[in-house]
């Protein structure tokens, strides 16, 4: 009730009270009392009309203020609802209904109203929403659509005052979708963020690989946990200082290349390319290990200089594999001293860096003489040993910026720095000959051992350093079989190698021509005089009818892998030929053919035989392949691997020019062979040489209790032949029983050794 209207009706009731008081006090005539009775009921009417007027007044209020309340909030850009003080919806702004697609009035239906806020919006007391603050709930507009929002709700209007009924309540809110779905996606990328740091971490850790990082501008460098772990450190900055100091002294070149690679501005440098070094680090262990750093040197942000950062991985086992491999590829078995391979790469660079640097070195090449009698006479490990001092002789003979290796059997190289002296290769040599003299006279007592050398200056010509080193082994292959023979290369020799190479030539387009003819020799059973065999033997016969023997031209085609096509030839033609001949009706006999080094470690022997005699339907035990000696131990494993499996073919294996070679008996029994055959130089004085006798007679012995056939080639009289048969060699070739021949003569020799044989069974008869 308003204040007024209070005063006039207690006024009112007093002055009835009173004036009732009076006329029972006072005994007031009748009238007067009316009066006073009409007075107070005026006052009272009065009152109560005062009272009804003031409550018009106030209502009136309330809607103005509604209604200003209801124009501000049209203007506003903010969702805005005016709510009554029971919670009642009372009014929308634009604002809102746009963002929700209800209309204002759609709203003011409590079912919609109850589909657009969240249910737990109608729990909370008007207390509690007048305290609430940035209230945030996502509210569901027409069709459905989330839409988050954030209200504040505060009274707009107390006309009655604070805890009367009739305020009105004045909800801001904001649409937060955007910050909300953007929270969302920050949630989910650090989500992501961490599960990829964790998964970066672990493969970190498991992968072994650190992080080095050096941004410009800083002095320290930023090193992963990974690469705090490797090199036993705890902190992951380090200076430069102490990086430093981790390097090897050896690689502190690197680190500086490293250092100024960082202070060069970036546009030097091109960022897209990834580097790599490698250099050692004092390790957690206190041990230096191999590092490979790969990095990427990209623009810092002024992009004139560079930070520089990347993977450190340690190598060390892949070293210790690598030298392992590079010991195995580049030094020598035998000697411990460096092989041909490894003498061929440092030839190469030394051949293409002195050629800029102004300066000229002397290729060595040296060969023992007669190496196969140690061999033979002392046995394969003193070969061994020979070759192990020499190898010693030779690296101590080096001089500076110079380098030894073994190049093959017997022969050793050398690379000497030239220093103006003509006669410095000579010395050299002379001073290697004399070593070996002296050293070998302990070891090898009965024998003088004397090496031969060729020669060559580097700077004289050659294409390459492999040129120059064949120009060396050519002098020394001139040599004329005198001990000690020291060749330079010159003019002489020049003109042999060019005629070498016509003659390489030549050869190529007479093997095209088909001017390679078989000639086949007998091989003849001892006991009994009968033919066994043959060996194929190739001759080149050129158009006007000259025949070239093999010794002319079969070291060329070795050299220029034009024997490959010879051999090809030689393996189809034998096996073609004997064929032929047995379905001719002649006794079937064996074939033998010649193998080089070149056809047995470079092509599938295996498989071109196999083929060979597939396409000319020999069986294979008519064929005979027979290899030298010096073959087998160029690569022992891979010749017995490569024997083994030409002999599970069913061919015969023979052991050709027995004796010349480097191997000593003890070593046949490692190879699969079937047949021995005895050199022509044991077999030459053995009618008038008594050691040669007994040479012969004790390798047919020890091939006997191998069970491995001896044939003897070479043999010119009868004398040989009755001496090898007395010893016991099953076999015999040699121009006594038949010379080499061309296929039509050998078909009359096989007739008329078939004859004898008919002829002989005829007259036992
Ligand atoms: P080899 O395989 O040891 O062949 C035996 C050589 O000794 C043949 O020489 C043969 O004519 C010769 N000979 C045989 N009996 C006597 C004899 O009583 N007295 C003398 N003084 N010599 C005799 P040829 O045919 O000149 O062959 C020489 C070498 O050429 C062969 O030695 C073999 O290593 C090689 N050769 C021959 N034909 C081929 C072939 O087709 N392929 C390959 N890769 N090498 C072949
Ligand atoms: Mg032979
Ligand atoms: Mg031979």
């Amino acid at each position: 009730m308003h204040k007024t209207s209070k005063i006039i009706l207690i006024a009112s009731i007093c002055a009835a009270a009173v004036l009732t008081a009076m006329n029972i006090a006072f005994r007031i005539p009748e009238y007067t009392a009316v009066i006073l009775v009409c007075f107070a009921v005026s006052a009272l009417v009065l009152t109560l009309v005062s009272i009804g007027c003031v409550k018009h007044f106030t209502k009136e209020r309330i809607i103005r203020e509604r209604e200003n309340i209801i124009r501000i909030m049209q203007s506003l850009n903010t969702m805005a609802v005016l709510w009554s003080s029971d919670f009642r919806y009372i009014e929308a702004n634009p604002e809102l209904t746009k963002n929700i697609g209800y209309t204002s009035e759609d709203l003011s239906d409590m079912k919609t109203l109850q589909k657009v806020l969240p249910p737990d919006a109608f729990a909370p007391s008007l207390q509690a929403v007048i305290n609430s603050r940035d209230e945030e709930f996502a509210v569901t507009a027409k069709g459905g659509a989330k839409v988050n929002t954030i209200w504040n709700t505060s009274i707009v209007s107390t006309i009655a005052g604070k805890n009367s009924r009739s305020c009105l309540m004045l909800s801001i809110g904001l649409d937060i979708s955007e910050t909300v779905r953007m929270k969302e996606e920050l949630i989910k990328y650090s989500k992501e963020l961490a599960e990829s740091e964790n998964r970066y971490t672990l493969s970190m850790g498991l992968s072994e690989i650190g992080l080095l990082l050096k941004e410009p501008g800083k002095t320290s460098y930023y090193i992963s946990d990974q690469l705090m772990d490797m090199l036993g450190l705890n902190v992951p900055d380090i200076s430069e200082g102490v990086l430093k100091a981790r390097f090897h002294p050896s690689d502190i070149m690197t680190f500086n290349a490293l250092q100024s690679a960082m202070v060069s501005p970036y546009s030097e440098l091109n960022g897209s390319e990834i580097h790599s070094t490698e250099f050692r680090l004092l390790s957690s262990d206190n041990t230096y290990h191999w590092y490979q750093f790969r990095y990427k040197i990209t623009p810092a942000e002024t992009k004139l200089l560079a930070n520089i950062g990347g993977a450190v991985i340690d190598v060390t086992k892949d070293k210790e594999k690598d030298s392992i491999i590079e010991k195995m590829a580049y030094i020598d078995d035998v000697t411990q001293i460096f092989n041909r391979n490894k003498f061929m790469q440092i030839g190469q660079e030394t051949f293409e860096c002195s050629a800029e640097a102004g300066q000229s070195y002397w290729v060595i090449v040296l060969d023992i003489d007669n190496f196969h009698i140690i061999n033979d006479t002392c046995g394969y490990q003193s070969g061994n040993k020979l070759l192990a001092d020499l190898g010693k002789i030779i690296e101590n003979s080096v001089t500076e910026g110079g380098f030894g290796a073994r190049i093959g059997g017997d022969n050793f190289a050398l690379l000497i720095r030239d220093i103006g002296d003509d006669d410095l290769p000579v010395k050299i040599i002379n001073h290697i000959q004399q070593e070996i003299k002296e050293s070998c006279a302990q070891s090898f007592s009965v024998q003088t051992i004397t090496c031969s050398a060729g020669y060559c200056k580097m700077s004289d010509g050659g294409k390459d350093f492999a040129q120059v080193l064949d120009r060396a082994e050519f002098s020394l292959s001139m040599s004329d079989g005198s001990k000690s023979n020291i060749i330079r290369y010159d003019n002489k020799i020049h003109d042999k190698i060019i005629a070498g190479t016509a003659l390489e030539n030549e050869l190529a387009a007479a093997i095209e021509n088909n001017e390679m003819v078989l000639y086949y020799q007998p091989k003849i059973d001892l006991s009994d005089g009968s033919l066994m065999g043959m060996e194929a033997l190739i001759r080149w016969v050129k158009p006007d009818g000259t025949v070239v023997p093999p010794s002319q031209f079969i070291p060329v085609a070795e050299n220029s892998m034009l024997i490959t096509k010879i051999s090809a030839f030689v393996l189809k033609e034998a096996c073609r030929q004997n064929k032929e001949w047995q379905v001719m009706g002649y006794p079937p006999i064996t074939v033998s053919i010649n193998l080089t080094a070149v056809d047995f470690y470079q092509t599938d022997v295996k498989e071109s035989i196999q083929n060979a005699l597939n396409e000319t339907g020999l069986d294979a035990k008519w064929l005979d392949v027979e290899l030298t000696e010096s073959l087998a131990l160029k690569d022992i494993d891979h010749a017995i691997q490569q024997m083994k499996e030409i002999k599970e073919l069913g061919v015969k294996l023979s052991m050709d020019d027995f004796g010349t070679g480097y191997s000593s008996l003890s070593y046949i029994q490692v190879l699969p062979i079937t047949l021995l055959k005895l050199d022509r130089s044991f077999i030459m004085y053995l009618e008038e040489d008594e050691i040669s006798r007994e040479i012969v007679s004790a390798v047919i012995r020890i091939a006997k209790s191998k069970k491995i056939e001896t044939i003897a080639e070479g043999i010119e009289t009868i004398g040989q032949a009755e001496i090898l048969k007395k010893s016991g060699c099953d076999l015999a070739q040699g121009y006594f029983f038949g010379k080499p021949m061309p296929a039509d003569q050998f078909e009359e020799f096989m007739a008329m050794k078939a004859s004898q044989k008919q002829e002989a069974v005829t007259a036992d008869a």
